[in-house]
C-alpha cells in the first residue's frame, strides 16, 4: 500500500498517510490541529526493504535507477 506524504499549511507539520489507491485522491486533515488544509507531497510509493527481492518491487522504475526507491 503506497504512503503519502503531507503537508499542512496550517501548522506547518508535515505527516504521512497510508492510503489505498481507492482512498489517494482524498484529502486528509492534519492530524496536528485537524486542518483539512493539506498538501500531498510525493509518493513514498516503494519503503526499502519492502521489495519482493526480484529487482525491486517499485512500479515506478521496474528495474534500472530508480530515484524513488534508489533501486
Ligand atoms: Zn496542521
Amino acid at each position: 500500500m503506497p504512503i503519502y506524504e503531507y503537508h499542512c499549511q496550517e501548522c506547518g507539520k508535515e505527516f504521512e498517510k497510508r492510503m489505498s489507491f481507492a482512498q489517494s485522491d482524498e484529502i486528509p486533515v492534519c492530524p496536528f490541529c485537524e486542518s483539512e488544509k493539506t498538501n500531498k507531497k510525493l509518493s513514498l510509493f516503494c519503503a526499502p526493504g519492502v521489495s519482493g527481492g526480484n529487482g525491486g518491487g517499485c512500479a515506478s522504475c521496474a528495474g534500472g535507477s530508480c530515484s524513488t526507491c534508489g533501486g
